[in-house]
């Protein structure tokens, strides 16, 4: 059911063509086209109305119909007076008028246009002949043809009066209708540029719409919905205008990429909503520093900004690039949370370092880079020695990819004695890395750092815990009453909420017992993530793991604040055992340290141990237990087999050890 539902919402449409815009187009394309036939028909219709017979027919059978009245009278005047010589002479120069205007002038055209002209036409030249020829003899007219003549032009009067009458008529009824029609034609000449002029507002008002939408659309896809700042398309359409802007006035531009530290936990502690009010905020301060058209500020997504600034010197750029630093860097209050806001940034120039600005990117991305990895909240201006550190980066963390898949690891094992017994209580696990590439035997330090740059290090802390629990298994039977497995944990595992659920399955499967391991985390990570961190820890603890603190004193926490973590050991980082014999102040440190521990009622383990001295010291300030290479160094898995071996049937000797 739910497939068909998907399958139909994802079928493509049947008629792709038919939308919006091709239906107005069609319309008004068919609006056209009927309005030029319904002109053309409202034209016909006139010009089909329009009067048959021309008005000068008309006009022309009036002028006829006159001088065949005249004609008329002057017979009925020669039938008075058919003696008289002037009555003779007036009925001469009526003939010749008539006979001028009916036989000598061309009748065509009225014969043309009216029909039943031609038969009366051809009566009147028949009564002018008989008048002609009553002209002929000499007077008196006679009485009779005169009076025959003179009813005959009554009769043809008549008829060619009614003919002029019909078609005046016709014409009146022909012009009236014309008229009509043409009234209509103006009405629908005015609908028609009604229509038009609508059509061409409508067309305006569409037009001036586009611009608007086409004007929102440049300003969407240049810009950043959440910030307003200017967006990565920009940067990449118009960067290069300002790389040519600066190299006409023969000036540097600097990019600057600018990462918000941490900024997930923000978005994670306190939603979407603060964090991007936090954006907002780091949007306004790099706003400030835009002085003119020689800055930008842009956001390039997620924490991520970028900023170009046009100056006469290096020097001033990367002192611009600490002052960026700094100016988003503090406490800022974000929707009434007090927010501590870290920035790290890195800076490239051009052209020191590229004119192509995808180029620059990289490199400031890489001296963003460098700028982490010395320790956050720093700024770092890109050097080529920072591509081969990068790159020798990039090749170790493929190496770790590899080794990973082959598992080129192993673990040593580090021993921890009880100060008051010499006791052997439990062991580190340490990793080692056989690279294979370069046939090396690497240490944590070379890449543990180097993992922890990526998701990589969250692989690694997994197999070492599956090979120190696998380890344990095996030995648990020969191990020592309440002995400790340490083993390290990178900080950022403990935000990773799925760790809990790991380690709970681990000792099921393995069936180590939850008490035989210890987690070691770095002091760092608990001023980072509190939070999280606890959360994490305490349900570690609950499963019957410990947790120890290590490295403690490198952290820069304060001393009462670990009475709020979640932990039983302090290990004391080896830096303040190396000299506790040579400087009252680090004896003075230590002690306070294992008192206040003492008096937390936690336990206190004390690393690098490289002298009787040291430990001498710590047995007199009550140090729980001890680990270093003066009891024993980190030894091989089979070594530290018949240490703790040996260890069970003597009574327990402090001594030295050798990896094996
Ligand atoms: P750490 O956890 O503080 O481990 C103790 C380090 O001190 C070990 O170095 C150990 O060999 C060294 N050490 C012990 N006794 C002495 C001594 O008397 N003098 C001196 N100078 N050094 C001593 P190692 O094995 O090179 O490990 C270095 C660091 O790498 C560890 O410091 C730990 O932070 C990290 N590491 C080691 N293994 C792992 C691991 O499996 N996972 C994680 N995440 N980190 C690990
Ligand atoms: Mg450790
Ligand atoms: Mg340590």
């Amino acid at each position: 059911m739910e497939d068909a539902r998907t399958q139909k919402s994802e079928a493509p449409p049947r008629f792709a063509w038919v939308n919006r815009n091709n239906a107005a187009i069609l319309f008004a394309v068919l609006l056209s086209f009927g309005i030029i036939i319904k002109i053309y028909v409202s034209i016909h219709t006139v010009e089909q109305k329009l009067p048959q017979y021309g008005f000068l027919s008309i006009r022309e059978l009036h002028a006829q119909l006159g001088d065949l009245r005249r004609l008329k009278d002057m017979v009925l005047l020669s039938k008075t007076a058919p003696a008289s010589i002037e009555g003779r002479s007036m009925l001469s120069e009526a003939a010749d008028l008539a006979h001028i205007r009916f036989t000598r002038v061309d009748r065509s055209r009225i014969t043309a246009e009216l029909p039943g002209y031609s038969q009366l036409h051809q009566e009147i030249v028949g009564l002018i002949g008989q008048i002609d020829a009553l002209l002929g003899e000499n007077l008196p007219f006679d009485r009779q043809k005169l009076e025959a003549v003179e009813s005959e032009i009554k009769i043809t009067e008549a008829a060619l009066n009614e003919l002029y009458f019909r078609s005046g008529e016709t014409n009146n009824a022909g012009l009236f209708e014309a008229q009509q029609s043409l009234a209509r034609l103006n009405i629908e000449i005015l609908a028609i540029l009604v229509i038009l002029s609508s059509l061409l507002i409508g067309v305006a008002v569409l037009f001036v719409q586009r611009q608007r939408v086409t004007r929102q659309l440049r300003h969407l896809a240049w810009h950043d919905t959440v910030t307003g700042l200017k967006n990565r398309a920009w940067l990449m359409d118009n960067g290069q205008k300002m790389v040519a802007r600066a190299r006409a006035e023969q000036e540097l531009l600097g990019l600057f990429i600018v990462d918000l530290d941490h900024f997930k936990k923000v978005n994670d502690t306190f939603g979407h909503y603060v964090g991007d009010a936090l954006l907002c905020e780091v949007a306004t301060v790099m706003t400030a520093h835009v002085n003119d058209a020689t800055a930008a500020a842009i956001r390039l997504g997620g924490d991520e900004f970028a900023f170009l600034k046009q100056a006469a010197t290096q020097a001033e750029l990367a002192q611009f690039s600490g002052t960026l630093c700094q100016s988003i860097s503090g406490f800022r209050t974000v929707e009434g949370h007090q927010i501590r806001l870290g920035a790290s940034v890195g800076c490239s120039i051009c052209p020191d370092h590229s004119w192509k600005i995808s180029e620059l990117l990289k490199h400031a991305d890489m001296a963003l880079y460098s700028a982490k990895a010395g320790g956050r909240q720093a700024a770092s201006v890109y050097s080529p020695q920072m591509k081969v550190h990068r790159d020798t980066q990039l090749q170790t963390e493929e190496d770790l990819r590899q080794a990973i898949c082959n598992d080129d690891f192993f673990l040593v094992w580090q021993p921890q004695l009880a100060v008051a017994t010499g006791q052997l209580t439990g062991a580190e696990a340490l990793l080692r890395w056989n690279n294979q590439r370069t046939g090396e035997l690497v240490q944590p330090m070379e890449f543990i750092p180097i993992a922890e740059t990526s998701e990589l290090i969250l692989e690694i802390d997994k197999l070492v815990l599956r090979k120190a629990c696998d380890q344990a298994s095996q030995w648990m039977a020969h191990l020592p009453d309440s002995f400790t497995i340490s083993v390290n944990i990178s900080g950022r595992h403990l935000q990773d909420r799925n760790l809990p659920d790991f380690v709970e399955d681990l000792l099921e499967t393995t069936g180590v017992p939850a008490g035989l391991l210890e987690l070691e985390l770095t002091e760092g990570i608990f001023i980072e993530d509190r939070e999280s961190a606890h959360e994490v820890l305490s349900r570690i603890r609950r499963l019957g793991v410990r947790i120890a603190l290590d490295d403690f004193g490198t952290g820069y926490s304060s001393l009462g604040s670990i009475a709020d973590l979640e932990i039983d050991r302090v290990k004391i980082d080896q830096t303040f055992i190396a000299n506790v014999c040579d400087s009252s102040r680090k004896r003075g440190v230590v002690h306070s340290i294992l008192a206040m521990c003492d008096a937390l009622g936690m336990e206190t383990v004390a690393e690098g141990i490289e002298t009787a001295s040291q430990f001498d010291f710590l047995i007199e300030n009550g140090c729980t237990y001890a680990q270093g290479f003066f009891l024993a160094e980190p030894l091989s898995e089979a070594v530290f087999s018949r240490y703790f071996s040996a260890q069970r049937t003597s009574s327990g000797t402090i001594g030295k050890e050798q990896t094996g």
